[in-house]
């Protein structure tokens, strides 16, 4: 650590942990010796199909206008999704990524001396975006599934007379997969009061069950303190790319746009954006091949009996033993083998993994490595 006495940093500042994310390929080659090509990477739940050949070629035309800066209002990209979404272009808010609209909407809303709720096991960046604009947060113990409690985050939300300016939930929740009921969003919304934003983080919406899936946009025309916030980095294979938005009432996007760094969105970005809306086939595909995914790890789980939380999502959470430090040699035995999968121990869950639903051949070698990494962590353990 180094010292940083002379400047003038607010201790919430000091106390931010660095945000870990899944390991690089190359990384984990040069570590462990091993060939760049045969590693498998199922740690950052990114789609294993890769970016839609559709938004390369789209992106190649638009590198020509690179040498200007993109258009801030993102004026195509919102032109498809006010079409989608059936919602004006004053409801929406672009963002570098999804991370950037959950960030964005705590600087707007939560600064200051804000109030922040979000759930035991809820994605690291709500805490972070908290912690980044000062705010309190208050984590709301999980359900015994691992899911949000909505009951005790009302009564976190209302607090004991000031309510909180700032809620997030996810669903599906990462990285648990676990999934609420539109029924169960519908009241909470509806027993919220008007003076705390909600934010509901649909990453991985586009992979549910079609039984399971629910129509947000109409919450938000029903609840001016909703904002909805969508990814391209999950489904839609652009990860790399950063680009994400938000859908709220303009009394909401027009705060969050004036927040947001300008120019926050590339232009190559939103070109891929619209053209990965436009591959109906591609989003199909990618669906199709996480269901497969889902039933091939989940199979070999019940086969080997390891628990798991059944996933809404793009990835698994498992158990990886009952050593207070299971997931992490686990994590190591994987690596050796040349498979990166993502530790949760920073989410207070030391004994299991993540792991992201890849091709059918990157799942096999998952599921082949599996077995030997288990026993070293038992042996290691013993
Ligand atoms: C991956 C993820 C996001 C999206 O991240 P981007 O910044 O859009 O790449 C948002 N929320 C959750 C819960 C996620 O897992």
């Amino acid at each position: 650590m180094t010292t940083v006495a002379p400047f003038h940093i607010p201790d919430y500042i000091r106390s931010i942990a660095p945000y870990i994310g899944g390991k690089p390929i190359e990384e984990v080659a040069r570590e462990f010796g091993l060939d760049p090509a045969k590693i498998v990477k199922l740690a950052s739940n990114e789609n294993p199909l890769g970016i839609p050949d559709s938004a390369k070629r789209a992106m190649a035309a638009a590198m020509a206008d690179l040498g200007r800066y993109p258009d801030d209002a993102g004026f195509d990209l919102k032109r498809v999704l006010c079409e989608r979404l059936g919602v004006a272009d004053d409801w929406l808010v672009l963002g570098a990524g999804s991370s950037d609209i959950l960030i964005t909407a705590a600087m707007t809303f939560a600064g200051n001396g804000g109030r922040v709720v979000h759930s035991q096991y809820g994605f690291v960046v709500y805490g972070l975006a908290a912690q980044k604009v000062g705010a309190d947060a208050t984590v709301v113990a999980a359900t015994a599934g691992f899911g949000h409690d909505l009951d005790a985050m009302l009564a976190a939300v209302l607090g004991d007379g000031t309510p909180a300016a700032l809620v997030y939930v996810a669903n599906p929740s990462n990285p648990t997969g676990t999934f609420l009921t539109p029924a169960a969003i519908e009241g909470f919304l509806a027993q919220v009061p008007a003076e705390t934003v909600v934010v509901l983080d649909e990453a991985y919406t586009e992979y549910l069950d079609p039984a399971q899936r629910f129509d947000s946009v109409q919450w938000v025309r029903r609840f001016p303190n909703l904002l909805v916030s969508r990814t391209f980095s999950k489904a839609y294979g652009l990860a790399g790319l950063r680009i994400g938005y938000g859908i709220a009432q303009p009394a909401l996007t027009d705060l969050m746009n004036r927040v947001r760094a300008a120019f926050n969105v590339n232009a190559l970005a939103q070109s891929a954006a619209v053209a990965a809306l436009n591959d109906q086939a591609f989003l199909d595909e990618s669906y199709r091949v996480n269901r497969a995914g889902y039933r091939q790890l989940t199979a070999a789980f019940d086969a080997a009996g390891i628990d798991y939380v059944p996933s809404s999502g793009n990835f698994v959470l498992f158990r990886a033993g009952d050593a207070a430090d299971a997931g992490a040699k686990v994590n190591l035995a994987l690596l050796r083998q040349g498979v990166i999968v993502r530790p949760v121990a920073n989410y207070g869950l030391p004994q299991w993994l993540r792991v992201s639903i890849g091709t059918e051949p990157e799942n096999a070698a998952f599921l082949a490595a599996l077995p030997m990494a288990l026993r070293h962590a038992r042996q290691a353990a013993a």
